[in-house]
């Protein structure tokens, strides 16, 4: 049978069903397991390797991103390994200027001063794509992380492919939902689980997805040797969260959406970015290679002090980094340094809440700084 995206979700990952036993058993507390003799005659044999409360949520996530998949303590350690598996000493990374600083920072840090040679284009207008002579892993996040700038998977893909370089996607802010690297030829598929895939603002959690086996396996024992593993406890919360990832982000990508053409008809606000707008510069290239455009919408006010005039006067909205979560959050992203963007620049992450109060908030906030 055929099933969609609703129903996969809920489904996916789950055991045989079997009478009296739960739909989705709860995690697995373990460092050692029994073992006698042969360790390669049991699935598991110790904590840091295997786990099956992992297991159950890996086969869920490779169920939907149409591959295999390797859960990580965090987006980080997710996005470490990718780059740990892939790049030696004389490589060169080919990464865009404009994607989740935390990343930059690692390649320019760690893995430049060992030996990585390190290049950098903006996401739109698929730059990186002029940049790709010698390159052995092309990284790729769309929609950028604050930016929202969007790039042509498939096209940057192939033509990577065609130049003997290996491709990684972040795919944090449109989740598997709203875009399927691997199926557009990518090799891994990355992802920062602590947002909008589980959704709580609960757990910090990610994964890498893959269609290669021997990626697969190299990820596996990079996880297993570099040993900083993810809980239990957090793989099987976000195991029960991703039941309703369709339904949470059916109503988040349509608040995003008010929200976006709301703060569009407002005179105080500037530069709103939504790949769900038609007029966007991004919605050509978004409206072909997504299924939802995703929670996020940025946009610029005045300055420092009207940012932090608004962002005072909400009262639903809260202050939070991070996003894709159950509630809306908003934070003056300049805040943490790092990006090239405008001290007035927000970004919003639209939650479910009621479409009408999130939208009699914003107004309300927006009315404090007209007056200024
Ligand atoms: N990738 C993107 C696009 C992100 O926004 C983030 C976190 O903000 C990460 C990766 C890192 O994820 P984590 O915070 O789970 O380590």
């Amino acid at each position: 049978m055929t099933m969609r995206d609703g129903t996969r979700v809920v489904r996916a990952g789950l055991p045989q069903v079997e009478q009296g036993e739960p739909f989705l058993p709860g995690p697995t507390f373990a460092g050692p397991y029994h073992l006698t003799g042969d360790p390669s005659n049991s699935a598991y044999t110790y904590g840091r390797y295997h786990n099956p409360t992992w297991t159950r949520f890996e086969q869920a996530l490779g169920e939907l991103e149409g591959g295999s998949a390797v859960v990580f303590a965090s987006g980080m350690a997710a996005a470490a390994a990718v780059l740990g598996v892939t790049l030696h000493t004389g490589d060169t990374l080919l990464m865009p200027s404009d994607g989740y600083y935390t990343i930059r920072m690692l390649a320019e840090g760690y893995f430049a001063s060992r030996g990585i040679e390190m290049r950098m284009a903006p996401t739109a207008g698929n730059a990186l794509g002029e940049l790709l002579d010698g390159v052995r892993l092309l990284w790729l996040e769309t929609p950028s992380n604050p930016g929202l700038d969007v790039c042509d998977l498939a096209e940057l893909v192939a033509a990577a492919h065609q130049h003997g370089a290996i491709v990684a996607v972040d795919n944090t802010t449109a989740t598997f939902l709203g875009q399927q690297p691997l199926a557009l030829g990518a090799d891994f598929s990355v992802s920062s689980d602590t947002k909008i895939l589980t959704g709580h603002s609960d757990l910090v959690l990610g994964h890498v997805a893959i269609r290669e086996p021997s990626w697969s396996e190299q990820l596996h024992a990079f996880r297993t040797q570099q040993g900083a593993i993810a809980g239990p406890m957090e793989v099987w919360l976000a195991h029960r969260s991703l039941a309703t990832l369709d339904v949470r982000l059916e109503r988040q990508c349509k608040n995003a959406l008010e929200i976006a053409q709301f703060l569009v008809s407002q005179p105080v606000v500037r530069q709103v970015r939504y790949p769900g707008l038609p007029q966007d510069p991004a919605h050509a290239i978004a409206s072909r290679q997504m299924k939802r455009y995703g929670p996020v919408v940025s946009f610029v006010l005045e300055g420092y002090e009207q940012a932090e005039r608004f962002l005072g006067a909400c009262s639903l909205i809260l202050q939070a980094s991070s996003f894709g979560g159950v509630h809306t959050t908003a934070e003056r992203r300049a805040r943490w340094g790092g990006d090239a963007i405008p001290e007035g620049f927000i970004r919003l992450s639209a939650g479910c809440e009621d479409t009408q109060d999130l939208l009699e908030d914003l107004a309300q906030a927006l009315a404090t700084i007209s007056t200024m």
